[in-house]
């Protein structure tokens, strides 16, 4: 039997889905460049690192692999309701914030039911709606000329909500755009919601932010049970490796979603590592702060070179250069720089490129000053 005779058993949602691509040979490539030649700038990782307090409090956890992590994962449960001033019945733990993304879908959606995103939002979100058997509703986003080109429009997804919509997925700021919108905004978009209609509010990008516009969702846990938000320690905190991420909710609906969690869904170094990078906020601050110095001059310099740069919140921007990207991709993995073809999102015009710290940067602007001239 091949793929498509296993494809025929398999359930509804699954048979349309393709596996995940990662475009290019990463692993490849870097076996082909000499240690810390390569420029990576395709997964909005961070190169500042995570604190060393993670890295310490990870290799000391490796002593005890032979043990099951604990199940709870209570100890770091317990120090993220201390930073974000929550209780901790908040608090679901996840195998990268990926994995809770989906898990909301397949407990909250499925055939009949209808999840909402943007156009232009964070690939999951499809994903988690298919895969769950739901039926996805993309809303449009405001067009390129305006002042937020390709943002999440909350009056077109809040037009698009009906009787069979169940979840609403946006992120904020949102990735592949790097766009955001206010607290003000959002607050306003969710008191207008029915209360049945979930909405998941991810902010895998949420401590980068410096518009003061722009708060955690959290603020509006205690008065609306139908919001979700969504955090990840693999962005600003430097730990993409050890996939974690955690969800903040009414204690409720994490109690239902505990029903549906793998029982060691997080491994022990992650839980240790984790919990060390809470407790070490000064680099953390550091990271964000490099980060946007770096952001801004990073955009300054593309839009000095005639780049159309979306605003961006977040370690990441888009770059729209008005024609086929695809050459200047190819250009640019040619000098070792590695960036992320949006074609998959519908911006086969555009690329997405981390900000990466000061060398990286520099060596970004010059191998793409070489495949522009
Ligand atoms: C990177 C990213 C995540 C984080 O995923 P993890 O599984 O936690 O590594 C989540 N949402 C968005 C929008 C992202 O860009």
């Amino acid at each position: 039997m091949d793929e498509q005779a296993f494809a025929a058993l398999a359930q509804p949602g699954i048979r349309g889905l393709r596996a995940y691509d990662p475009g290019l040979d990463l692993v490849a490539l870097r076996r082909a460049h000499a240690a810390g030649a390569l420029v990576e700038l395709g997964s909005n990782e961070n190169s500042h690192g995570p604190s060393p307090a993670a890295r310490a409090a990870m290799l000391a956890a490796v002593d005890t692999l032979y043990r099951y992590p604990d199940p709870l994962g209570g100890d770091l449960k317990r120090a993220l309701a201390a930073r974000h001033g929550l209780p901790v019945e908040r608090f679901l733990l996840g195998n990268g914030s990926h994995e809770l993304l989906m898990m909301l879908a397949q407990v909250f959606a499925g055939p009949r039911l209808e999840v909402l995103a943007s156009r232009y939002g964070f690939a999951v979100y499809a994903l988690a709606a298919q895969a769950a058997g739901a039926t996805l509703r993309l809303a449009e986003t405001f067009p390129p000329d305006h002042a937020m080109p390709r943002g999440h429009d909350l009056q077109a997804l809040a037009a698009a909500v009906g009787p069979a919509t169940r979840l609403v997925y946006l992120a904020n700021p949102n990735n592949p755009t790097g766009t955001w919108f206010s607290s003000a905004e959002f607050a306003a978009f969710l008191a207008a919601l029915p209360p049945t209609v979930l909405v998941v509010v991810d902010e895998a990008y949420l401590e980068y932010v410096t518009d003061p516009a722009l708060v955690s969702a959290t603020a509006l846990l205690d008065r609306h049970p139908n919001l979700v938000v969504t955090r990840t320690f693999s962005k600003a905190y430097g730990l993409a490796g050890l996939r974690v991420g955690y969800l903040m909710a009414a204690p409720g609906l994490v109690a239902v979603m505990e029903r549906a969690r793998e029982s060691f869904n997080v491994n022990g170094p992650g839980l240790a590592a984790c919990e060390a990078a809470l407790g070490d906020q000064e680099h953390l601050a550091k990271v964000c702060r490099g980060n946007a110095d770096e952001r801004q001059a990073l955009a300054d310099a593309l839009r000095a070179r005639e780049l159309a740069v979306a605003p961006s919140q977040t370690n990441f921007l888009l770059v729209d250069f008005g024609r086929d990207a695809a050459p200047i991709e190819a250009g640019l993995v040619a000098r070792g720089v590695v960036p992320r073809p949006m074609g998959g999102y519908g911006l086969p015009n555009c690329l997405r490129l981390t900000v990466g710290v000061r060398d990286e940067n520099r060596r970004l602007l010059q191998a793409l000053d070489e495949v522009l001239a």
